[in-house]
């Protein structure tokens, strides 16, 4: 891997005109690196967005002219940064603002190029080459510094506006364009489903993957979600003891001490404390994930993934992404 003496700007342009969030990066990143600072602008043929880009003063900007990328979506931009990466080497650092565009590109690229990103910073400072990277934790009542000393590009999002913009023009500032990079999506990374569909059975005892609903999940709408989840998995629903109050549940649904004892491949539990005496009736199954409220819900001591948050929330992206 080479890895450029250059610190990157990814241009953020919506509807042909430049973010001026790019203006504010380039004027904080001049002000703070020894290294030239280098901005990536995707833009269509004939734009010419570079002009007003240059006028702040990087030392050189690249310009992908290409009307089809420039319209991409954000897996296809990902795909392009990645490429063009791979042709020129890799840079010190790599910038995204922190907006909607720039905070779901640059998750996708740290993911491709296996390195660290923070996300929102509020003030960035060099090291050496190390980036020192500002922002706030624990509910924004603290400010932690974070580096990433082992891995390259150091990527970072910055909030938009809080690093005020300067007009400089750089004598030396060197423009370059390509037009044929590769970014189509056959060469892009997909993400394949691994479920298998398996035989559905009604008999929660025989049955090879579980979804479990327990009180946090005893609203209709929430039923109506985790029924959606189910059929995607060909799973079959189980529940905890307070839902058998429902109509549609009765004591073969229920998981437990007093209910059935299940050995699925899979066990996703939707909103359920973990009572001991639920959680004896689960002890044989192979997986077992878990969404709670509750970060310190027992089930997760259970659980081999977890979430914590919204149940329904979490079985709806679930059943989406299946
Ligand atoms: C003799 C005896 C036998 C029993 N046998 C059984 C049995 O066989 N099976 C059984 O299940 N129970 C049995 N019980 C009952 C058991 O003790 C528990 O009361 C029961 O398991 C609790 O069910 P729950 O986890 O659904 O509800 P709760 O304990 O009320 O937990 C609900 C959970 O949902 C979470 N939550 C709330 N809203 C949300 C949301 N929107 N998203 C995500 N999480 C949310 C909460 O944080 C909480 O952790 C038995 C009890 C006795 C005394």
């Amino acid at each position: 891997m080479t890895v450029l003496k250059e610190n990157w700007i990814f241009a953020e342009n919506d509807l042909q005109k430049n973010n001026p969030v790019t203006y504010q990066l380039i004027t904080k990143m001049k002000q703070i690196s020894h290294d030239p600072v280098v901005v990536i602008l995707i833009e269509e043929i004939d734009a010419k967005l570079e002009n007003e880009l240059s006028e702040y003063g990087p030392d050189k900007i690249i310009t992908i002219k290409d009307n089809d990328l420039a319209d991409g979506d954000d897996l296809e931009i990902t795909n392009a940064l990645a490429n063009l990466i791979d042709q020129k080497g890799t840079p010190n650092t790599l910038i995204f603002p922190a907006t909607v565009v720039g905070r779901s590109i640059a998750p996708r690229l740290q993911a491709r190029l296996r390195t660290g990103l923070t996300a929102d910073c509020l003030d960035l400072k060099f090291e050496d080459d190390l980036l020192v990277q500002t922002k706030p934790s624990y509910g924004d009542n603290i400010m932690c510094e974070i580096v990433i000393p082992n891995h390259r590009p150091q990527m970072v999002t910055a909030r938009p506006n809080v690093f005020s913009s300067e007009k400089k023009i750089n004598p030396n500032l060197k423009i370059e364009s390509i037009s044929d990079l590769q970014w189509k999506k056959d060469d892009q990374l997909v993400i394949e489903s691994h479920v298998l569909p398996v035989k559905t059975t009604k008999d929660i005892k025989q049955a090879k993957r579980v979804v479990a609903l327990g009180r946090g999940s005893k609203t209709e709408p929430a039923i109506n979600v985790a029924n959606d989840l189910k059929n995607k998995l060909h799973a079959t629903i189980g529940v905890t003891r307070p839902l058998t109050d429902l109509d549609e549940f009765n004591i073969d649904d229920q998981i437990g001490q007093s209910g059935q004892t299940i050995a699925p491949d899979l066990l996703v539990n939707l909103g359920i404390s973990g009572a001991v005496q639920y959680t004896s009736g689960i002890s044989n199954a192979k997986i077992i994930v878990s969404a709670n409220t509750d970060a310190n819900a027992q089930i997760f001591k259970y659980s081999d993934y977890f979430f914590v948050g919204n149940a329904t929330e979490f079985a709806k992206a679930l059943e989406a992404i299946l």
